[in-house]
């Protein structure tokens, strides 16, 4: 295949990136017949709300995303398909715009947010952060119109061989009003330009960093990602979800450090909820109906319990991050 055959327009630093990606939405939803339908049917999607002690959740019925809730991510499997986010894999009507570091924006087909984009890296890469945490900030800083998700390859990315990120429409997951409304009551510190606040009774235990400085940033991340590595020395990278979003004053980064990939309930058949940062956010997708109706406030609460840092380590973290 030619890469150009791929490519909606060929970007260079002069371009406004931001809109080509509104183009390239534009484009796809009404080019691509299966995007244009899944869009569409968006619209209709049932969606319930539920409170828990003051914060929100919404459940949203989306039987197309039983693709990524039920993936296969086990090294066999893994090893045994054709990565789909690879270019040469992707399917003839897709395409998309290149970016800085070999990224390519795309146009999720399979949405939740109602824009929904995949950045993927053009080449086969494993999923991991260290070293493309400073891109997820560019990104966020470019597409000031959305939300930046990065999911750990054992938190919720269905492709943990193939780095990507994904990007969702600002405004539609819970936790970006509802840090607002509670970050002069969280625990706070600061390094450097970097604020940092950690959100203990939010059912999800949660560091944000909030900054107008790229460098303090990489810098302050750089430490808590070794501070968790040092707790999960069995893995190849800390496990943890990230939300990441920007105006033009400031970046807001949220991470959710994790113990678990999936809840007992998924092992047992009885709730199909892979977590991954849409469900740190505030939003539980339920490819199946029977979850979507049935999915509760309790196991709402056991799921984050089972799959979050718990209290004591996390009191721990907090320690070490106020030494730093
Ligand atoms: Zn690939």
């Amino acid at each position: 295949m030619n890469l150009d055959e791929k490519i909606f327009y060929a970007a260079d630093a002069t371009d406004n990136i931001a809109f080509l990606t509104e183009q390239l939405f534009t484009w796809q939803t009404s080019s691509w017949q299966m995007a244009a339908a899944n869009y569409n049917g968006l619209h209709k999607t049932l969606v319930r709300t539920l409170e828990i002690g003051g914060i929100h959740f919404a459940i949203q019925f989306n039987p197309e995303r039983i693709r990524s809730a039920a993936a296969k991510v086990d090294a066999k499997s893994i090893s045994e398909r054709k990565c789909f986010l690879c270019p040469h894999n992707l399917p003839s009507e897709q395409q998309g715009i290149p970016t800085g570091d070999d990224f390519f924006i795309l146009v999720n087909p399979y949405p939740i947010f109602p824009k929904h984009l995949t950045i993927s890296k053009l080449q086969h890469t494993n999923q991991m952060i260290a070293q493309n945490i400073g891109t997820m900030l560019d990104i966020s800083a470019v597409l000031t119109d959305y939300v930046v998700l990065y999911n750990g390859p054992k938190c919720g990315a269905s492709a943990p061989d193939h780095l990507h990120f994904q990007a969702g429409s600002k405004g539609f997951l819970p936790v970006e009003k509802e840090f607002e409304e509670m970050k002069s009551r969280l625990l706070m510190h600061r390094y450097k330009s970097v604020e940092i606040s950690f959100a203990v009774n939010y059912l999800r235990r949660m560091i944000t960093l909030q900054s107008n400085s790229k460098n303090d940033l990489l810098e302050i991340f750089a430490k808590i990602y070794s501070l968790l590595a040092a707790l999960q020395p069995q893995e190849p990278e800390p496990m943890l979800n990230i939300i990441c979003y920007a105006d033009k004053n400031a970046w807001i980064m949220h991470i959710f450090p994790r113990i678990k990939h999936r809840p007992v309930q998924y092992d047992r058949g009885q709730l199909l909820i892979s977590p991954a940062s849409v469900e740190m956010g505030g939003v539980f997708i339920t490819p199946r109906s029977e979850d979507f109706e049935k999915i509760t406030e309790e196991d709402i609460i056991n799921i984050f319990d089972q799959i979050t840092t718990g209290e004591i380590e996390f009191e721990k973290i907090i320690t070490e991050i106020n030494n730093l």
